[in-house]
């Protein structure tokens, strides 16, 4: 038996920016990872580091212990459970989803009920960190669900991230992961507001940031993205497009919960400027052509090696 087998069979679906370096992670730390996604390059690819590539769904989900989702939104996560060669009509052995992706928390509540009917334990378990966090399996994992399906599902979590965290019943990690996403959306407008200020004033972006970084005003947005901000590098890393998909995510929770967020959804109408501006395909830090175009700034484009 090698050492793959004794760790156990992984089916993972949806080998993108994150799901590839996730992979990888799962593979070095033993597993034996099938690996499944749309592009068939994009599952070919991982031969490289010695994942199976499988040619459909049900071969890649079929032996799993484990079968792990990292797609893109909640339309793509209910095709590989509910569609004709999804999981609930090619149940894995292991009878245990851990989506990793950022959907919605109430459709994910709904495909957790269904699953759970055809004895498929369903666990969300969206990450933070991006790529950077991904490539290092240093990700931070908020996990909801049932706790015995938790236990189960940890060492597959722990070859991918570092904190990993159960936080509540089924949907409570995307409800976490949508108030992440909220704080980095209105965090990231807050960066861009001071940076445009600052150059309108003719300050030193670049010495406002080392400087901004050691007091109150510091953040993961200032810290990791304020470099390309700056520079005028919007090389993808986590894109325009997503970001607008977490935060409309945000905007549906907080209608089905009566809950004002106001700050949200101002941000928000700045994503779909920048979208409408064909910056979508671009990383996050692209936010900051909103301030340009507003302030009648015209920059130049400059490309980096990835920015996170
Ligand atoms: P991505 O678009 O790079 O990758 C998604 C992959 O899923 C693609 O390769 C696509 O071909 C594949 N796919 C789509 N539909 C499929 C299907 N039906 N069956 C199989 N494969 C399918 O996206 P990403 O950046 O890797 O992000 C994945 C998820 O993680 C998203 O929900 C995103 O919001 C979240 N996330 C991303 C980041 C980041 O920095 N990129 C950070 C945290 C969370």
């Amino acid at each position: 038996m090698s050492d793959q087998t004794q760790k156990g069979v992984v089916g993972f679906v949806g080998l993108g920016v994150m799901g590839r370096e996730m992979a990888r992670n799962l593979v070095e730390a033993g597993f034996d990872v099938r690996v499944f996604d749309v592009i068939p390059a994009a599952a070919e690819a991982c031969l490289a580091f010695g994942a199976s590539p499988a040619a459909s769904l049900p071969e890649a989900v079929g032996e799993a212990d484990v079968v792990v989702t990292m797609l893109p939104d909640t339309p793509q996560v209910e095709e590989v459970i509910r569609g004709p060669d999804g999981l609930l009509a090619h149940p894995p052995e292991g009878r245990l989803v851990v989506d990793m992706s950022t959907i919605s928390p109430q459709a994910t509540r709904r495909l957790a009920a269904d699953l759970a009917e055809a004895g498929i334990a369903l666990l969300d378990a969206p990450v933070s960190g991006g790529p950077v966090g991904a490539k290092s399996g240093t990700l931070s994992i908020m996990v909801g669900g049932d706790a015995n399906a938790v236990r189960q599902a940890r060492p597959v979590l722990e070859a991918m991230g570092t904190t990993i965290n159960h936080v509540g019943a089924s949907g409570a990690g995307q409800t976490v992961k949508l108030c992440n996403q909220l704080i980095c959306g209105i965090n990231l407008q807050a960066i861009c507001e001071a940076l445009a200020l600052g150059r309108a004033c003719g300050v030193d972006l670049s010495q406002m940031r080392e400087v901004l970084l050691g007091g109150s005003a510091n953040s993961w947005m200032l810290e990791k993205l304020g470099p390309a901000m700056i520079e005028g590098d919007d090389s993808a890393g986590f894109r325009i497009d997503l970001m607008f998909k977490d935060l409309r995510l945000v905007l549906e929770m907080a209608q089905h919960e009566n809950v004002p967020l106001p700050g949200t959804s101002l941000v928000t109408s700045q994503y779909i400027e920048a979208r409408a501006h064909g910056e979508g395909s671009n990383g996050n830090q692209a936010l900051f052509r909103v301030y340009d175009r507003m302030s009648g700034q015209v920059r130049g484009r400059v490309t980096r090696d990835a920015a996170e």
